[in-house]
């Protein structure tokens, strides 16, 4: 079986006293966070800043140190099934401006509900929950 392996950033910026979440709009037609493949001689996490400047043109994060998760999922190209594991970081930003390359269909920030709920995959889903969880242990966050 072909094996693949990305890395990738979850990335919020505070607004209005709680996180809001970048999605992005995958041309598959799946929403998720920034990834993309490791290249030979990067780590994950430059693998995983590189690939965020090129999906966002963001360009400064501020890393939650601790915060390392993986998912594993299966899919098929051109017939061949293909193991893919995908490592994601958390990261905080203080820029706005999004400029999605011509990878992406378009981007949301979202509330961790509406974000959650525009997620496709539970897998993507379960890293927000804990991304969140980890946000809430560091930051008092505003929950009117
Ligand atoms: P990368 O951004 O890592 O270069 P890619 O754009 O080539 O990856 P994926 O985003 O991994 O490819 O998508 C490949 C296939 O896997 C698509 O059919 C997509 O629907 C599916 N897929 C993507 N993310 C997930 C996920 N979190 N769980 C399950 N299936 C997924």
């Amino acid at each position: 079986m072909l094996e693949e392996k990305s890395a990738g950033l979850v990335i919020f910026r505070m607004d209005g006293g709680n996180p809001s979440y970048l999605l992005l709009h995958y041309g598959w037609g799946h929403w998720g966070f920034s990834k993309g493949n490791i290249e030979a001689g990067e780590t994950e996490k430059e693998a995983a800043i590189r690939e965020a400047k090129e999906e966002t043109g963001l360009n400064s994060f501020t890393f939650f140190e601790d915060f390392r998760e993986k998912i594993e999922y299966f899919y098929k190209r051109k017939g061949k099934r293909i193991h893919k594991e995908v490592i994601y970081f958390l990261v905080e930003t203080e820029e706005k401006e999004v400029k999605v390359s011509y990878e992406h269909k378009g981007y949301k920030w979202l509330k961790l509900e509406e974000a959650s709920n525009l997620l496709s995959f539970n897998n993507t889903k379960e890293i927000l929950k804990r991304v969140n969880e980890a946000i809430e242990k560091v930051a008092y966050l505003n929950h009117d």
